[in-house]
């Protein structure tokens, strides 16, 4: 059966959280002239919300598809691609994605590249990304953010999310947690590098993250008004993310750690951790070094980066080698072209940079709370705090504190501690 869908991708995207979800998606469809749905989740999803989504569907008389990932690692990757794509006809196509991370960015870009729309079911309030037009994906084992197209819209159901796994919904909060560096390191890397900075987002996407934090000590005694508050952060800051165009308002150095982790662990063959408690576990030593920022006093930088000679291409091509193995790092190499390339012109004036904009950095340190206060928040939700707590070991935190800042083309943190010579604190 074909479609003939009343969606346009200028659509204001419409986002709904309740008790309501299936009459309401229901109605949305419908008004949509929609009559094809490809329905994507995996075995859990499934169970969580797929089931009755796929029956309800089904008894209001629309045409489902129903494709069920299977599989020990599902990742957004070639060969889960093509099982999305595969039922899929050469119409345009509604296809809705139930699930958190991993099945939206599939969904999301497939859905795209069939030039054809999704709807985001979350089961989990976990990621920032459900409002985003970026699909993180793996592609021959290196994560890229590939540009696709947001959902058309979005049904939050509170009962599923209330009842997620306990680690899921901790990470939806380590991901929030994660905007203290975030957002510090954007106003960071406009003032040393002039990256673009929108003001105006990075408050919004500051009074998302205050909203998570006034939650953090309310889960146990009222988690529906909690878990929805996070959904509804989580959600804000993909709309952030989406106006400003990238992922900048949402995430710096500790996303960095999270991505370098993230595919550490696929190269090794190691499970897989979920993504916010790998950001939320980062943001510790990213707020170490803000710290380190307010305590350096501007002699001890003066002097430190006198002694700091710009890098050798060669060994520093070297060091990316070492740092992401054979199969990935010439993909990384190719990102740090602009790093690679630096002048000891432009390494100097950067350097002019960091000492006459000292104070100004130690104010916008004074933004991140001390690596104490983060374990602290993190403990109160549940939260990962240990590397070992998710199979990480200390080589594996020294390792990303070192080669991190190589992840993606972003300037962080982590350009500026070598530069200052600050060893990992594991
Ligand atoms: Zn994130």
């Amino acid at each position: 059966m074909s479609n003939n869908i009343k969606i346009s991708p200028e659509d204001k995207l419409l986002f709904y959280i309740g008790h309501e979800t299936i009459p309401e998606l229901i109605n949305y469809l419908k008004d949509k002239n929609v009559v094809h749905i490809v329905l994507v989740s995996d075995e859990n999803e499934y169970r969580a919300l797929g089931a009755r989504i796929e029956k309800a569907l089904c008894e209001a008389g629309f045409d489902v598809d129903n494709i069920v990932l299977h599989g020990e690692k599902i990742g957004a990757n070639e060969e889960y691609i093509v099982q999305t794509l595969l039922p899929a006809n050469d119409s345009e196509q509604l296809f809705i994605a139930v699930g958190s991370g991993t099945v939206t960015d599939l969904v999301r870009f497939v859905s795209y590249r069939a030039k054809s729309y999704f709807i985001s079911l979350p089961t989990a309030p976990s990621v920032d990304g459900f409002a985003s037009n970026g699909s993180a994906m793996f592609i021959r084992d290196y994560k890229q953010t590939i540009m696709s197209r947001p959902p058309c819209a979005i049904f939050a159901d509170m009962e599923t999310l209330c009842n997620a796994p306990k680690p899921l919904i901790a990470a939806g909060f380590g991901d929030m947690i994660g905007k203290f560096t975030a957002l510090a390191d954007w106003k960071l890397a406009n003032l040393l590098n002039g990256d673009i900075y929108d003001s105006a987002i990075a408050e919004r996407s500051r009074i998302a993250r205050n909203k998570v934090v006034s939650q953090v000590n309310g889960l146990e005694k009222d988690r529906e008004t909690s878990i929805k508050s996070v959904m509804e952060a989580l959600y804000e800051e993909g709309l952030c993310m989406l106006e400003f165009g990238n992922s900048r308002p949402a995430s710096g150095a500790e996303h960095q750690l999270s991505h370098y982790w993230e595919m550490k662990l696929l190269r090794e063959n190691r499970p897989a951790v979920f993504h916010g408690s790998k950001v939320g576990l980062a943001s510790i030593w990213i707020a170490k070094y803000f710290e380190m920022i307010r305590e350096m006093s501007k002699e001890e930088v003066v002097n430190r980066l006198e002694n700091t000679p710009l890098f050798d291409t060669e060994v520093e091509i070297q060091k990316i080698k070492r740092g992401y193995g054979d199969k990935i790092s010439d993909f990384i190499v190719k990102t740090q072209e602009v790093h690679l390339s630096m002048t000891e012109e432009k390494y100097n004036s950067l350097k002019t940079n960091i000492i006459n904009n000292w104070e100004t950095l130690q104010e916008i340190a004074l933004e991140v709370p001390s690596p104490d206060e983060i374990i602290s928040m993190l403990k109160a939700v549940g939260g990962i705090t240990q590397p070992e707590a998710i199979g990480l070991t200390d080589a594996d935190v020294r390792d990303a504190l070192e080669y991190a800042q190589y992840v993606r083309k972003a300037f962080t943190i982590l350009n500026i501690s070598q530069m200052l010579g600050w060893k990992p604190v594991v």
